[in-house]
């Protein structure tokens, strides 16, 4: 079967059973390259720790991991996920206040990096078994009406996560910490996410993490950026930008050689992954309307269900297909609302045409919920355009988890 207009980024993918994930290795290689690259411009040593959350195929853990990248885990599901994708205590970074005491124990002697972020890790660090040093890191609140007012979404862009240096929190650790022995603050955490990811915001929370550095007199070994960039793409912010902006930040208090590290999720992750559907049905309602109705669901690609439209490619199996003035292209969930875009004076969509949704990534496979139709499969495509499955699609019996 041959369709018009098909995309470049797998050699076979006219062939590939939908609905389904394409996954493309060098898109994400080059991601993790570029941005380790731009950040050793400006510093001696740097690591990322890609975010599971952001997109936790096991396949990907496994391709971040050999492409030099930690593994940074948000709860004790994800600290365990990678560690059966390979990655050993010391390359996880541990953070969240979804730790487990088992796993938090373990992280600590095993040498992952353990930001701290509840109360009760501080007991839990308090009872670690004596006769060595623990290295933690504890998350610093952020206000970033506070520390960069531009890139507030109100004026009280608070955040729950953290310890605040606004209140007596983040000094009342410093000095719980002070009073065990055995335990060092090695390193300072920080994560934000602002709305358009503006490099001078990264310029001004590192400065506001420098000066509370200063103000405790810290000697660390590192400052975690967190997440929160753009990946590569034209007219946006670039990987070098945020390292100078970083740097900046860090060089005006002379801290420019602590080791930097980045937490990318949506950077890494958004571009590398695509998704393909397939009409199953075309309904004629009004004069006006045609229904297009796709194996896929705005479940797989859009779980917010806030956008409404997409980076996508439609696939006609031929071209001489009549103009029909609107068609509007659904999902195949019986939510009404399970409607992706509308198309207006294009060639009539049938059944078999094929929609390739591009830069799915971020936030999609981690939230698709198992509703009416599983997860699909996982395609990934490698530097040769050949494809292979790298997960099956989901079944009846994978949500069975009783014994029968
Ligand atoms: C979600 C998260 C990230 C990744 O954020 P992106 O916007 O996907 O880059 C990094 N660090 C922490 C602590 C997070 O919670």
């Amino acid at each position: 079967m041959m369709y018009i207009g098909v995309n470049n980024l797998c050699n076979n993918s006219n062939e590939l059973p939908t609905p389904c994930y394409i996954f493309d290795e060098a898109e994400f290689g080059r991601g993790i390259d570029g941005f380790k690259e731009a950040l050793l411009t400006r510093f001696a040593d740097v690591a990322i720790g890609y975010s599971v959350k952001t997109n936790s195929l096991p396949y990907a853990l496994r391709q971040a991991r050999l492409h030099g990248c930690m593994a940074e885990v948000v709860s004790h599901d994800e600290y365990q996920l990678a560690g059966l994708c390979g990655f050993e205590p010391r390359e996880i970074i541990y953070n969240g206040p979804m730790k487990s005491r088992e796993t938090f124990v373990e992280a600590m002697q095993g040498g992952a990096i353990v930001n701290l972020e509840t109360k009760r890790e501080l007991e839990w660090l308090a009872a670690m078994p004596a006769g060595r040093t623990y290295n933690v890191g504890i998350r610093l609140n952020i206000n970033i009406s506070h520390v960069s007012p531009k890139d507030a979404d109100s004026a009280d862009d608070n955040s729950r996560f953290g310890f605040s240096d606004e209140s007596s929190e983040f000094a009342d650790v410093l000095s719980a910490l002070k009073a065990m022995t055995g335990v060092r603050v090695a390193g300072l955490h920080i994560h934000r996410t602002t709305h358009w990811r503006e490099p001078r915001f990264y310029e001004r929370s590192v400065d506001y993490a420098a000066r509370v550095i200063e103000k405790y007199g810290l000697e660390l070994d590192y400052l975690d950026v967190g997440g929160g960039y753009f990946g590569i793409f034209p007219n946006k912010p670039t990987f070098a930008d945020y390292a100078v902006a970083i740097h900046n930040g860090l060089s005006r208090h002379g801290m420019e050689r602590l080791r930097i590290i980045v937490e990318p999720g949506n950077a890494l992750t958004a571009s590398a992954f695509s998704f393909l559907s397939e009409v199953i049905d075309v309904k004629q309602v009004d004069e006006r309307t045609r229904f297009v109705t796709t194996d896929g669901s705005r479940n797989d690609i859009d779980p917010f269900f806030r956008k409404s439209d997409y980076l996508k490619e439609i696939l006609y199996r031929d071209s001489s297909r009549p103009a029909e003035p609107r068609q509007l292209v659904a999902g195949c969930t019986c939510l009404e609302y399970d409607r992706m875009f509308t198309l207006s004076d294009s060639p009539r969509l049938e059944v078999g045409d094929r929609i390739l949704y591009n830069n799915v990534g971020a936030y999609t496979l981690t939230l698709t919920p198992q509703f009416i139709r599983l997860w699909p499969g996982v395609y990934a495509v490698d530097n040769d355009g050949n494809s292979r499955q790298v997960r099956r699609p989901s079944t009846a019996a994978d949500i069975i988890l009783f014994d029968k």
